[in-house]
């Protein structure tokens, strides 16, 4: 691996559901992929319990037990997976050009194709117990979690697009939602706006801030304080759901590759193909949008599948 003059055909940097998913595809397509796995091998689903909505697994699979066992298919097929991250990567702005991938202590690989499958890492409130509760009443995601909270007390941080629809959806299975809101206004688009003003189960907290996170094994309670008034509310809840915004793992390919303005690597539409040639981009690194397992690995096919096609094109 060290100081390698080879030319690789297709290094894959991350080892969420995107990345594996390319590796398999890639592997079948004899590109001898290469996976850098980065520092949270098997990506963010290693950080959840329980994974209830990934097709095939009727009674469910725990996040690291489902990432094991997409490592070992990859491997099935040869995939070569290296326990680094990469620092940093120069692109070549030419068709069939060569990439240069920097990796920790001097190690580099070049290849004429390369997969980022990066993702995202959710943003935390940063308060006591937040990690702690993780998976055992604190979510990142109402779509993979709120069927757990069904006809219970729910509360949803954000007043964002993306909290207004998840209080929107748990509003549907859920007895009543808290709405916790830092600013006295939403910054959601009007319509989840309007949406969300005429539901009878939202309770909007405007101003307001979780101070802190109550119970014993699981999510008990969580005390919020208004900042405006100074109120303080203790409010008992099985689940919180916390939507106050991503931040796509970039910063490596920033200046390098076009992303848009929060981030995420712009991809043509339809395709995982990016600004540069030969580099293809798969799962939540370039999903703002839906940033769930089973979309990421079937971009990850598409990357590899996309990779394929240009390399048989040179
Ligand atoms: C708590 C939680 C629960 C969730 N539950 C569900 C669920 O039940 N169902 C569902 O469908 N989705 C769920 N999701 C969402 C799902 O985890 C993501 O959509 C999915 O993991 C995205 O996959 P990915 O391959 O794009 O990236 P990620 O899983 O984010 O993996 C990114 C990978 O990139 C690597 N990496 C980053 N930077 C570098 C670097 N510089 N060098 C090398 N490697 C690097 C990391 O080490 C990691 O391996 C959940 C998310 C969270 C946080």
């Amino acid at each position: 691996m060290s100081l390698n003059e080879k030319i690789y055909n297709c290094i894959i940097i991350g080892s969420g559901p995107s990345g594996y998913s390319a590796a398999i595809y890639a592997a079948r397509y004899d590109l001898n992929p290469i996976i850098i796995e980065g520092n949270q091998p098997g990506g963010q689903l290693t950080t959840t319990n329980n994974i209830d909505n990934y097709l095939g697994f009727p009674i469910g699979i725990s996040g690291k037990y489902f990432m094991e066992k997409c490592k070992k298919q990859a491997e099935r097929f040869n995939t070569i997976i290296v326990n680094k991250s990469v620092v940093k990567v120069i692109l070549s702005n030419k068709k069939g050009g060569i990439h240069h991938i920097i990796l920790e202590e001097k190690h580099f690989f070049k290849s004429r194709g390369l997969i980022i499958a990066t993702g995202s890492s959710p943003k935390y409130l940063g308060i006591d117990k937040e990690k702690k509760f993780m998976g055992l009443g604190i979510s990142f995601c109402a779509t993979c979690d709120g069927f757990f909270h069904k006809e219970k007390n729910v509360a949803v941080i954000g007043g964002g697009d993306t909290a207004l629809e998840d209080a929107n959806y748990l509003s549907n299975i859920c007895k009543k939602v808290y709405l916790i809101v830092r600013k006295n206004y939403f910054i959601a688009s009007k319509i989840l706006q309007n949406r969300i003003l005429k539901k009878k189960n939202v309770i909007i907290l405007f101003c307001s801030n979780v101070k802190q996170i109550i119970g014993d094994h699981f999510l008990e309670k969580i005390i919020v304080v208004n900042h405006k008034n100074k109120t303080i509310n203790t409010i008992s809840i099985s689940g919180l759901f916390i939507a106050i915004g991503h931040i796509p793992n970039t910063y490596i390919f920033k200046n390098q590759l076009n992303l848009d303005e929060r981030g995420y690597i712009i991809v043509n539409k339809g395709t995982t193909i990016t600004s540069i040639p030969g580099v293809f981009a798969a799962g939540d690194v370039q999903d703002p949008i839906y940033r769930q397992a089973i979309t990421s690995a079937g971009t990850g096919c598409m990357a590899a599948l996309d990779l394929e096609k240009y390399l048989s094109l040179l």
